[in-house]
């Protein structure tokens, strides 16, 4: 798709209705017993979960009655599920290892997602480290995520959604832009989604401070893969600067983003009724019932 879309172009309802906000959640002690306490004491509207080691390839099975206390807790409480796929994934690796590793670990995350009702799993769009393979990275990402997402529309899900990262280093996608292509390399498939995570798209050069940018980034972003697409916002203000491609998250309006930015985020057509997570700095839940607090304000 190559139109602008135009934000007035939606339903009233649908520009005006509520983005549930809530926070990546530690599970450590068990997923029910650690997660839900932490979801109530944050005022979580969404939960965001590792279900394996975030720094590891180590794929465990899950305890099925923390999985269904988990399940049915978040169910009562009305608050959707998503899955971050462990950082190491990187489909675009020239290891081939590396990318058995990371379909591996995306096949793992969806089973488990199905186990604990998530929506959808996030996964970093990787990186084809060394110049000139980027080619055969897009081929690789096709041909790793296709079986994915064909099984993940047999079972009724999760969405596997994308993140562009924060650049550098031979990013395959980054700038909001290149999700067209990579959305492209697996045909626009239907259970494909996207994660835009705002401290990335800062570090890999979208302006979102000044005036009218994270509008800006947010039409760009609909341009590139369609009205439906996004699935899924990280919100995160970023110790860096614009270009950085560091990615260091700041809680919300402490950072280099600052909070006319996050008010831009919150009223755009693209983001109604998108649940939006903060993985921000945080002593136990203090940080992110802050940020979350902060958010909700600034709903239209
Ligand atoms: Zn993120």
């Amino acid at each position: 798709m190559s139109e602008r879309s135009e934000p007035g172009s939606r339903a009233p309802q649908s520009r005006s209705a509520r983005r549930r906000v809530g926070a990546h959640t530690p599970t450590s002690g068990g997923l029910a017993k650690a997660a839900l306490p932490y979801v109530d004491a944050a005022g979580a509207e969404v939960v965001q979960v590792y279900v394996s080691n975030s720094r590891g390839w180590a794929l465990p099975a899950g305890d099925p009655a923390q999985d269904a206390l988990f399940r049915d807790g978040c169910g009562e409480r009305g608050v959707p599920v998503f899955i971050h796929a462990s950082l190491l994934v990187n489909l675009g690796s020239p290891t081939p290892a590396t990318v058995e590793r990371s379909a591996q670990t995306l096949a793992h995350a969806l089973r488990r997602g199905r186990a604990i009702g998530a929506e959808g799993v996030v996964f970093h769009a990787g990186s084809a480290v060394d110049a000139g393979y980027a080619e055969a990275a897009m081929r690789q990402v096709r041909e790793a995520l296709l079986p994915l997402l064909d099984e993940a529309a047999a079972s009724g899900g999760p969405m596997l959604l994308v993140e562009p990262s924060a650049g550098g280093g031979r990013s395959l996608a980054s700038r909001v832009e290149h999700l067209g292509p990579y959305l492209d390399a697996v045909d626009r498939h239907p259970m494909m989604g996207v994660c835009f995570d705002t401290c990335h798209a800062w570090a890999a050069g979208h302006d979102l401070a000044v005036e009218g940018g994270m509008t800006a980034t947010l039409d760009a972003l609909v341009a590139a893969v369609g009205a439906d697409r996004l699935k899924l916002v990280h919100a995160n203000d970023s110790k860096d600067l614009c270009g950085s491609t560091r990615d260091r998250h700041e809680n919300i309006g402490k950072g280099t983003i600052g909070e006319p930015a996050f008010a831009e985020l919150m009223r755009h057509p693209a983001t109604a009724g998108i649940p939006v997570v903060v993985e921000t700095p945080t002593e136990k839940h203090v940080g992110h019932a802050a940020d979350i607090a902060t958010l909700t304000r600034l709903h239209p």
